[in-house]
């Protein structure tokens, strides 16, 4: 994780400042003629702009983090409990991203399998019938092959229950990691397993401060201002959104002008700046029209499904620990109007044990939502984010059946002593949902291109715009829809001149 003393972190603000030929008086206005501002140098914001700069466009990035304590409060446990019937869960947003050059990429593990055709297909009970998603998994496929590119993903032949590819992995996972026991162990009773997709680049898993902002520097089209938080969206009296207000952490404020913005925040702090964006145009917020900024927030439950103990006298080709990923059992919930989920499990040979996790999928609920809070600030003094979490009796129900198939896997493997788990687990902390596409304003915040309903020139991308969850994280798809969106862009801006 990278830490900045704050010296250091105000020296890179004045830097970037006066990259930009400002002078550095208290209020400055950024406002070369920018094609595209993107906000956040996460994954959806740093592969957007690299994108951009690489087909011609003028694009500035801007970064507000690191910032000091934005939330002021005392983490809270980090566990979720599918069997509890409490309503709200403590969610502790400030441990759950990571604000600063790169985003969350800096502290992420990497893991990007697809989601599934199933979860963009009406007929999975999961998508509200009003606000369908506005793409489907083909149309997707040749953005889910140029992610895998971006995002250096290795992976292995997958199995027939795997989501569908049009094209091999772009980089092979190798023999490092085997799965040889897992294999021989579940192969013969039909639960498929393989090694879950992974980013790696020299030898780490991916940041994209280190590989997509450089490129985005050296391409002479990119800018990148750093230490620049943006604090509110600025409109004018018509659809046209005219600037963006920032600030830094010496009392700076600047206004920044581009044609077209794009929010790339994150799935909690895009609302937050949207609610925070009211105006007379706006009154409810930038996209609020209909109330639905920040609702139908969407975690991964991670939860310990079992552990079984194995016959000390079983013999192993591989005496090392092994781990894989089981899509087998996701057509099953599905079927059933459950939430999916994806298995994951783990062999200890020194020990004799299989362990079997699952992450589950949260039904989109309009209750559980991002709010401004009326009782925390940020360290520029606007109301924090605070996020409204509840578990559903959907998410008990499917959490009762992936209990029932860990029943279900340990007696067909001929295991006598087993132990199933009591719901409790670990969020994955991935933020889906809070602005979702579709194609209905009455429904949806942003439209099929990701354009903020109501506006001409504010889009958001990452995965707020996600209308349901899937299973297998979050970042290949909203880097898909990072890539999707820069064919919209370049089209607007550099052939037709918007
Ligand atoms: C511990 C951990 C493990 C994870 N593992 C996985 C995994 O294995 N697989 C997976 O798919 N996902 C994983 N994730 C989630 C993954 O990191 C996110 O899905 C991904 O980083 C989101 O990318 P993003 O660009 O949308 O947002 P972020 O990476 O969060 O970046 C948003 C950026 O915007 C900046 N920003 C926000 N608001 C403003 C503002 N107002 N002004 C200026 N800048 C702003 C922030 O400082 C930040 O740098 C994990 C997350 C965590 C915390």
């Amino acid at each position: 994780m990278i830490k900045q003393t704050r010296r250091g972190f105000l020296k890179t603000v004045l830097g970037s400042i006066a990259s930009l030929g400002l002078t550095s008086c208290k209020s400055v206005s950024v406002s070369e003629s920018f094609d595209v501002c993107v906000v956040g140098s996460g994954p959806a914001g740093a592969v957007l702009a690299a994108e951009l700069v690489r087909r011609g466009a003028r694009i500035l990035l801007v970064e507000g983090g690191p910032l000091p304590a934005v939330y002021q409060r005392s983490p809270s446990k980090d566990v979720c409990n599918l069997e509890s019937i409490s309503e709200s869960i403590p969610y502790p947003v400030e441990e759950a991203h990571f604000l600063g050059d790169g985003g969350t990429s800096n502290i992420w593990s990497g893991d990007v399998p697809r989601l599934q055709p199933f979860d963009f297909d009406r007929r999975n009970s999961y998508i509200p019938s009003d606000a369908p998603w506005p793409v489907t998994y083909e149309e997707l496929e040749q953005y889910f092959q140029k992610a895998e590119q971006e995002l250096f993903v290795h992976g292995e032949e997958s199995t027939s229950y795997s989501p569908p590819r049009a094209k091999s992995f772009p980089y092979s996972l190798g023999s490092e990691g085997n799965t040889i026991n897992l294999k021989r162990l579940l192969g013969g009773h039909g639960y498929l397993v393989e090694r879950v997709p992974h980013t790696l680049w020299e030898g780490s898993v991916v940041n994209v401060n280190k590989t997509h902002v450089p490129p985005f520097l050296s391409s002479g089209k990119g800018h990148f201002l750093r230490g620049a938080w943006i604090t509110r969206v600025l409109s004018g009296s018509g659809r046209r959104i005219t600037g963006l207000e920032a600030r830094t952490l010496d009392h700076r404020t600047m206004t920044i002008r581009a044609r077209h913005y794009v929010l790339a925040c994150g799935g909690i702090e895009t609302p937050r700046l949207l609610l925070l964006s009211r105006s007379a145009e706006f009154p409810h917020g930038i996209g609020n029209g209909s109330d639905l900024v920040g609702r139908y927030f969407m975690e991964g439950p991670l939860v310990r499904v079992g552990t079984a103990k194995l016959p000390a006298s079983r013999k192993y080709a591989n005496p090392k620990d092994e781990k894989a990923v089981s899509w087998r059992f996701y057509r099953e919930l599905k079927e059933r109007r459950l939430g999916g989920a994806i298995f994951e499990f783990s062999l200890s040979p020194a020990e004799s044990k299989l362990t079997l996790g699952a992450v589950l999928e949260m039904k989109p609920s309009a209750s559980n939502r991002v709010v401004l809070s009326e009782k925390y600030k940020d360290c520029f003094g606007l109301p924090a984010a605070d996020v409204i979490l509840a578990m559903s009796e959907n998410e008990r129900k499917t959490w009762r059946h992936v209990k029932e198939i860990g029943r279900r896997v340990f007696t067909d493997l001929g295991v006598k002593s087993f132990e199933l788990g009591s719901g409790e687990g670990e969020w994955c902390d991935h933020h889906m949902g809070t602005c979702r596409m579709g194609d209905d304003p009455k429904t949806s915040i942003v439209d099929r291109n990701l354009k903020v309903h109501g506006t001409e020139n504010l889009y958001v991308t990452g995965s707020a715009p996600f209308v349901t969850a899937g299973v297998g994280g979050p970042t290949l798809l909203l880097t898909a829809l990072s890539l999707r969106l820069s064919d919209h862009l370049v089209e607007k801006v550099l052939r037709r001149g918007y």
